[in-house]
């Protein structure tokens, strides 16, 4: 029986009425792939309910937080505590101290770091600072990466600025983007020929690309960075709000062995509440007001809810590791390759790539190594295949250009359903 949304769908035509487009993110509304969005009510673990009952397996874990499942009970129950205490005090609490200790271990490259409430905040301090301490103006970004929406940072941004087809922004002055370079990602000449025409302060990257659907980078590319901002003298800020803690503890930077000058977090960060960090050499950090000159502040920053929900995520996460990435590591190719192994099947080309528990179906049979890459998918045939697998109960991010996620909480039989549902796609196209 196909789905009703009769409640979701008179809510879409309130938020219509209230809301831009529908939404109070762009990524939220389904353009891309066409049908409108269900409303949602409550999730658990791996689920999540809809206004009509509908129940859907999870696959993007609220952009990427949810590693543990939703409503994950220890997570729950440091919420209440901390709220029972006060929402907020603006002033220095020890959850802070105790949460940056959890980062600071299982970051090796972070010595100091301030919180901050989004990722956005956390990518456009990082760069003000970056420019302070080297004394240059240019960056460097890659095509298809998202680092929020700082105006200098929405450059061939991916995320919903792709998705939407964006070039750039409306309302970003010229001069605002002046010194951002965006150059090819896993494209080493390209850097080399940027550093010998530009002073440049620093090269902000995904370390895995999430922002343009999942795109690991080239064996060596991140150490050629390293090297490369070396030798310049510019800084490497790995962008880890979505990788950080996600294709392991200690993000991409432990998976690859890089040691970066800054790094900035999110996402799973806060445990599903707003919260952000940047972070790295105590030198750079010290910069920042009230020590130095560089002004940056947040009246919700470090946030005791936040907090304590980071500590509950984080906390888990560490006492709890080799078992947490085994288990993504072992459902997250069963159902990445299982899926692609459908298509294959059924003769329509797909490149499936995949870090962990982050993955995208790409459908195109040529190597995504970069944006251009990911750009020559068939996204109206990934239109089709997720209103078919939203209609079996499966949700997918309603976007080619957006990483996948898997949780703790999937379990085999959630990933029989995709495979299945994904068979019969391919099957009755
Ligand atoms: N950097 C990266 C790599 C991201 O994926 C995102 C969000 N998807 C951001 C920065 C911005 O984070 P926020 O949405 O919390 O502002």
């Amino acid at each position: 029986m196909p789905r009703t949304l009769t409640r979701s769908h008179a809510l879409q035509q309130r938020a219509e009425k209230l809301f831009p487009g529908g939404v109070n993110s762009p990524v939220r509304a389904f353009p891309a792939v066409g049908g409108e969005p269900p409303f949602l009510v409550r999730a658990e673990g791996a689920y999540l309910w809809d206004e009509d009952g509908n129940r859907y397996v999870d696959y993007f874990g609220s952009w990427g937080p949810m590693i543990l499942g939703h409503a994950f009970p220890p997570v729950v129950e440091a919420i209440q505590q901390a709220a029972s205490r006060s929402a907020s005090f603006g002033a220095s609490t020890a959850t802070e101290g105790d949460l940056a200790e959890l980062v600071v271990a299982a970051y090796p490259s972070i010595e100091k770091l301030r919180f901050v409430s989004s990722g956005t905040e956390a990518t456009m301090s990082a760069i003000r600072l970056a420019r302070a301490f080297t004394g240059r103006k240019y960056i460097i970004k890659f095509e298809g990466c998202y680092h929020g929406h700082a105006d200098g940072l929405l450059v061939k941004a991916g995320s919903g600025v792709a998705t939407f087809g964006i070039p750039g922004s409306a309302g970003v002055p010229e001069e605002a983007a002046h010194f951002t370079l965006a150059l090819p990602f896993n494209d080493v000449g390209a850097l080399e020929a940027a550093f010998a025409a530009h002073p440049i302060a620093c090269i902000i990257v995904e370390p895995v690309v999430g922002n343009a659907g999942c795109i690991p980078p080239a064996e060596g590319y991140l150490q050629a960075l390293r090297e490369l901002t070396q030798k310049h003298g510019a800084l490497l800020i790995l962008d880890e709000v979505m990788t950080g803690f996600r294709v392991s503890l200690g993000g991409a930077q432990e998976l690859y062995g890089i040691h970066p000058d800054m790094t900035t977090l999110g996402k799973i960060l806060g445990g599903g509440l707003p919260c952000g960090a940047f972070g790295g050499r105590a030198e750079i950090m010290d910069q920042l007001a009230p020590l130095g000159p560089v002004y940056q502040a947040g009246t919700l920053s470090g946030n005791p809810l936040a907090m304590a929900a980071g500590i509950a995520m984080i906390g888990y996460l560490q006492q709890h590791r080799a078992e947490v990435y085994a288990k993504l590591e072992k459902l997250s190719a069963r159902l990445v390759d299982g899926v692609a192994g459908t298509a294959g099947a059924a003769g329509v080309p797909m490149t499936a790539n995949r870090v962990g528990a982050m993955f995208t179906w790409f459908f195109t049979g040529e190597p995504v190594t970069d944006f251009a890459g990911a750009a020559r998918s068939d996204t109206k045939r990934f239109g089709s295949f997720h209103r078919a697998l939203l209609e079996a109960g499966i949700w997918l991010p309603p976007s080619q250009f957006e990483a996948a996620f898997l949780s703790t909480a999937h379990t085999e039989s959630d990933i029989q359903q995709t495979i299945e549902a994904a068979r019969r796609f391919f099957a009755s196209e």
